[in-house]
This record gives C-alpha cells, structure tokens and sequence, in this order.
C-alpha cells in the first residue's frame, strides 16, 4: 500500500511540474514515506532522516533551500510528537492527506518559515483530487479498498489509515484503464481488507471483489490480476469460483493465517478458527489445484506458550506454504495488545521466529523445486544486477530470472526452468 501512495505522490508532483530523480543531490523536494506496523518500520525514518539533515544544512548555506516532507502512518499515529521529533521537516502529512500536497507547498512557499502537519480523515476526498495515474511498470498497483474496521488487538492500522471504505467501482475501472493505457499488464489490487470490498455497478447491482475483479478483466492490455490482502472469514465461494473461471486471476494468494492456535487467534481478535481456515485452503485447491498460497505470521503474541507455537507449526505443516512473512511481536501504542499482560520476552520470540521460518523456508525450497523442468510464462519486469539477466514473475508469483535481451522487457515470456531455490527459479528462455 504503501508503495502505492508513493506512486501516487508522485502523480501528484509529476502534475505540479516536478520530475521523479532517485538522486537526494539533485532534488529540490524528498518525501519519506512511512510505516508505524512495527516498531522496527517505524523508528527506520528518525535515522533516515538524520542522514538528510547535512545535505539540508548544505543547500540552505547555498541560499537554496531542500524540502523534506514525510509522509504515511507514523506521521498520523504520533501527529504533534512526531514534528518535535523531526525537527527539519517542513511538511508532515498522513496517509489520507497526501492529494492535499500542491495546497501545502505553496502555503510554505508563501511563508518559508512554518512548518505544515496534516493529518485529517478525508478519505473520500483524496481519491476524488487525484490526478490520473501513471503506471509504476509493467506492473502496477491499484488501491482499491483502504482502512479496516477488524481492529486485530495487535494492529495500528485501523487507528492510522481509518475506517474502512470501498472506492467506487467506476472509478477503479478507471483508474485500471489509465494503467493499462500506460503500460500496465500485471495489476495488483490493493486493499487492507481487499476482499471487504464492497460497491455497485454501472446499473446499481451490488457488486462483491470478485464482480469487480470480472470487470477489471474485460480490459484489454491487462494480463495478470492478483489482489492483496484478504481476510479470511470474507473469503466467499464466490472468489473461489472466480480464481476457477478468470484465466486473468493468477493462481496465487495472500491469506494471512497469523496463528495456528485457536486460542491465540481469540486473543488477536482473529474472527476464524484454525478449522475455517484449512476449509477454505481445501475448497480453494480443490477449484484452483495450481494455486500457491501464502501467509503472515506474528510469533510470540502475549500469552503464547510452547503448545501455541508448535500448533503453529503443525499448521504449516499441515498447508504448506510457496511464501511467507513472519514476524516477531511487535508491541505497537494504543493498541490492545500491547497492554496484555504475559508479554513474552524477546528471545522467546526469537527462538520462535527462527524454528518458524527454518520450517517455512524449507517449505518454500520444496515448493519451488516441483517446477524444475517445467516451462512456465513468465512475465520480464526490471533488469538484473548482473548484465543480460532479466526478472520477472511466475503466474504463482516467483520470483524468475532469465538471461534475455533487454528488448524483452514487459513481455510475458515462456521460460524453461533449470534452477530453484527457496526464493527464486531461474531458467533459460523458450523460442
Ligand atoms: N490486513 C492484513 C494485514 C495487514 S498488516 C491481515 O489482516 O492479514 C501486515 C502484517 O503485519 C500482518 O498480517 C501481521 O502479520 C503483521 N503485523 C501487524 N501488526 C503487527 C504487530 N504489532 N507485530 C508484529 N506483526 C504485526
Ligand atoms: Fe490490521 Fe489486517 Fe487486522 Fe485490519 S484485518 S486490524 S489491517 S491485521
């Protein structure tokens, strides 16, 4: 989501006259773009920002001056705090504000000695006032549902980017159009709770993600559609029929489990059991059977013992994932959880993590190791480090390398694969 925003921060600026320059020597404006989801995302910009604050001074003895605006949802979850904190940033806004930039900068052009925070809720307003969208590649993101009304007991999100709300139909359409006409093949739906998302047609008819999903693949130049991240207990038939019956749905999906107890899952206010959760992995691979599924993790939620975690464990024995995030818990303020009495101390959950992702990383091996030898279309994104190499993704969303000619780039391309490892497949390119 974030990645997102700061595209379209940049859609913004590119519509004021700016260009984007991945050089700091040669901007005239920076924008930091935050995440307060745990703690370590979170303190990543106070550093950051100290390594700006001498070019700041150098540009200001030169009677020139640097721009330093943070944006996202530290700005919005610390408000006033975080400007005492940052003391060299001109221009602090939150994650429903940024369309307001244009606005911001010329107050601060008028007055170059104040300092601007904005961190309101307009969440209609924002998408309203913005400009078209360019693709970010041959690949994009397109936000479509934003906020969450679930209120996880461990989670910031429903305090930093609002209550849930479902964009029209007809302006995702769109928008999916702009991307499409700009370049875009794969495209990436975005929501917290994507699969809450909820609207009408052009003729009034309630329509679910999986009606709008139909929609955005009636338009042409658009390949692949992936969408991120559903909850589980608002996984319907109905999205399961469309992963059957939509060539464009790619056979992957992000369904974040968190935990493989039952009683942990009632503490993080999780509204499925372990149970509901293989259902649905069941009835998905039984309509879907190349589908590769993928999960989020949080070990050492407060309370959870030795049998907890191992019930995690058998979990993922049990599913089998192609990818995985896991995460230690993070104590985040505000929020339920970090108030919870039997905090678990850190190298429990260190040991957790890492007898976790030993067993998750061993599985991602095998995953990937069932397609050596077989040939897969694989969709060629950026160039590799290493010259002549190309990346791209499987329909599963591996990550592939191929050496090909740059010309290639953005094609969906059939590729041999002769290597796999936990997190890559790498082939040789089919005529
Ligand atoms: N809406 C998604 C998750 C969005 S946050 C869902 O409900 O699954 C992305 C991931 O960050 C979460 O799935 C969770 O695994 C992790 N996360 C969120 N808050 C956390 C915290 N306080 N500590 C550790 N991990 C956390
Ligand atoms: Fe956070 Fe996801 Fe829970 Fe919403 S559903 S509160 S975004 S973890």
């Amino acid at each position: 989501m974030n990645v997102y925003d700061s595209s379209r921060m940049a859609d913004v600026m590119k519509a004021l006259g700016f260009e984007q320059t991945s050089d700091p020597q040669e901007a005239d404006v920076i924008i930091f773009n935050t995440c307060h989801i745990r703690e370590k995302a979170s303190e990543k910009i106070f550093s950051e920002l100290g390594r700006f604050k001498p070019l700041k001074k150098q540009r200001q003895a030169q009677g020139r001056d640097l721009i330093l605006i943070v944006a996202g949802c530290v700005v919005q979850a610390e408000s006033a705090e975080f400007m005492d904190r940052a003391k060299f940033v001109d221009i602090a806004l939150g994650p429903q504000t940024y369309h307001r930039l244009p606005e911001m900068l010329r107050r601060l052009e008028h007055q170059r000695q104040q300092r601007l925070m904005d961190v309101d809720f307009p969440a209609i307003a924002k998408f309203d006032s913005l400009p078209s969208a360019n693709a970010q590649g041959v690949s994009s993101f397109l936000a479509i549902q934003e906020g969450c009304d679930r209120f996880c007991s461990y989670c910031v999100v429903p305090y930093t980017r609002g209550a849930e709300y479902s964009r029209p139909m007809r302006e995702i359409l769109t928008e999916a159009q702009q991307l499409a006409d700009s370049g875009t093949k794969d495209l990436m739906l975005l929501g917290q709770n994507v699969n809450a998302w909820h609207g009408e047609d052009d003729d009034g008819n309630p329509s679910d993600l999986s009606r709008l999903i139909e929609k955005v693949a009636r338009i042409d130049g658009i390949e692949r559609i992936r969408y991120v991240t559903s909850y589980p207990s608002d996984f319907t038939d109905d999205m399961i029929k469309m992963h059957r019956d939509i060539p464009k749905v790619m056979p992957y999906l992000h369904l974040p489990v968190q935990s493989g107890s039952d009683r942990i899952l009632k503490k993080m206010n999780r509204r499925y059991t372990v149970t509901q959760y293989e259902d649905i992995v069941l009835k998905l691979r039984e309509a879907c059977p190349e589908i590769a599924l993928s999960s989020d993790f949080i070990v050492g939620f407060p309370d959870e013992n030795d049998c907890d975690f191992e019930q995690t464990m058998d979990l993922v024995k049990r599913v089998g994932f192609a990818q995985s995030y896991s995460f230690k818990f993070s104590p985040r303020p505000g929020t339920p959880a970090a108030a919870m009495k039997a905090q678990i101390p850190e190298e429990v959950k260190t040991k957790r993590l890492e007898a976790l992702q030993s067993v998750l990383i061993e599985q991602h091996a095998q995953y990937n190791a069932l397609f050596l030898g077989k040939e897969i279309s694989v969709l060629l994104e950026s160039k590799a480090k290493k010259e002549g190499v190309l990346l791209g993704h499987s329909p599963q969303m591996q990550n592939v390398t191929v050496k090909a000619d740059e010309s290639l780039l953005g094609q969906i391309v059939r590729v041999r694969i002769t290597k796999t490892a936990a997190t890559t497949l790498d082939g040789i390119l089919q005529e």
